[in-house]
């Protein structure tokens, strides 16, 4: 099939396919203990100060510090104690209140020291001046100020957010529902695993990265179709996962090969958006609309699919889930190799990340076959290593590495 249409950057790209995503309008209302990984649909803002009230941060004394503002012994009668969970009566005058962790500070005291500061003796405890105001007490509002957003719609839920929300009174939240996406396959020479292959075959492995691809990245796989390379058997397979899903993943078939239909049931079905992007692996990526769902094409090569995921799937399904910070976290790091790119594509290389011995800095090193059929890359490798276009990069060069671990995670 002819291109008529021009490559496109990975920039340009991106904001195609991101500009025609919209976040899922549906929401639903999940316990604080189910919500890890969803996408917060609702800002949080915190009715009350945390904590609510002045208390503790010791075991000790609490005490009004002008009582012990001279250097020296001061003993103090011990007029109450007070543990963590009920409110207390004001401090006596010129006394000293025993006092637990977290528990509420009496009025008249601004200030605690720590029992192993101190010693008690016959209901009089003995500490030393001067003593100043504010020690070992956590304020009231500290950590939240009333009033104040403390989550924002679009964060990703992570056991700390869970934490802070139940810190408010929060039992449960209002999250996106999770992105529905159908995945399409294909390929004459594709078998499943658990059977035996005939001559010419191999195992079809990226309908299993793809899974995991999306299960790590929170979605849910609702159809999938496994088709031959035949422009009508993927025509019917695209046109029945547009009607279930809010995305479809296809794989293989966008070639220019007289063999690949992927682009052109696309383009009978729906809208053909891009065909080819400036990056490697990964060049035939197709993007396209069927019946109002947007579409990802991914080359069959098993390394350009989970390139091509992780640089344009990913922020897709992101944004499709209420995401909003959608860039992957980028390092950069000191290449141990040398590296020529005459190409004018953005080079994405399987890499590994170590640290240097003396100056404690990031080094890369990448697996010595690139291959987009080199699957064994992908698992060695625990990061992308970035080469830019018509780039050359020379040992101990600083380049730009983007690890697994925030770009094939549900938190990251
Ligand atoms: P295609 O993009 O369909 O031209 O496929 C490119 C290469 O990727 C071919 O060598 C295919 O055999 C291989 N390939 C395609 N689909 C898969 C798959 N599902 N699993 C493993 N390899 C595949
Ligand atoms: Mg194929």
């Amino acid at each position: 099939m002819p291109h008529p249409s021009p490559m496109l950057s990975e920039a340009q790209a991106l904001r195609c396919l991101l500009d025609g995503i919209s976040p899922l309008a549906g929401q639903e209302r999940v316990g604080l203990d189910q919500a890890l990984g969803r996408v917060l649909a609702e800002t949080l803002v915190a009715k009350n100060p945390v904590p609510a009230f002045d208390n503790s941060a010791m075991d000790g004394y609490a005490v009004a510090c002008k009582d012990a503002a001279r250097e020296g012994e001061v003993r103090l009668a011990v007029s109450q104690r007070i543990t963590a969970g009920l409110p207390p009566a004001p401090l006596k005058p010129g006394t000293a209140a025993r006092i637990f962790t977290g528990a509420p500070l009496p009025k008249g005291a601004d200030t605690v020291v720590m029992q192993e500061d101190c010693r008690e003796e016959n209901g009089y405890v003995v500490l030393h001046g001067p003593l100043t105001a504010g020690k070992h007490v956590r304020r009231a509002g500290e950590d939240i100020a009333a009033d104040r957003a403390v989550l924002e719609r679009g964060c990703v839920i992570r056991p700390q957010e869970m934490g802070l929300a139940a810190s408010l009174g929060r039992a449960t939240l209002a999250v996106y529902r999770k992105a529905r996406v159908a995945l399409v396959v294909t390929g004459n020479e594709l078998v499943e695993p658990g059977t035996p292959l005939a001559p010419g075959q191999l195992y079809n492995s990226n309908r299993y990265t793809l899974a995991g691809l999306l299960a790590a990245l929170g979605c849910e796989t609702t159809g999938y179709f496994r088709v031959p390379d035949d422009l009508g058997a993927t025509r019917e397979a695209l046109a029945e996962a547009a009607r279930n899903a809010d995305f479809i993943l296809t794989s293989g078939g966008v070639s220019v090969g007289e063999e690949d239909y992927v682009q052109r049931a696309i383009a009978a079905l729906g809208a053909l958006h891009i065909r080819r992007i400036a990056i490697k692996p990964g060049k035939p990526l197709t993007h396209g609309h069927i019946q109002g769902t947007p579409l990802l094409g991914l080359p069959g090569n098993p390394v350009s699919l989970f390139v091509t995921f992780a640089v344009f799937a990913r922020p897709a399904l992101l944004k499709l889930q209420g995401r909003t910070h959608l860039s992957p976290l980028t390092l950069r790091a000191r290449a141990t190799f040398e590296r020529r790119n005459p190409i004018k594509r953005r080079e994405y290389l399987r890499a590994r990340l170590h640290h240097t011995g003396d100056s404690g800095g990031l080094e890369v090193s990448i697996y010595p076959r690139q291959g987009s059929a080199v699957l064994s890359s992908t698992v060695w490798a625990d990061c992308l290593a970035v080469i830019p276009e018509h780039g050359t990069v020379m040992p101990g060069q600083a380049i730009e590495v983007m690890p697994f671990s925030s770009l094939l995670s549900p938190l990251g």
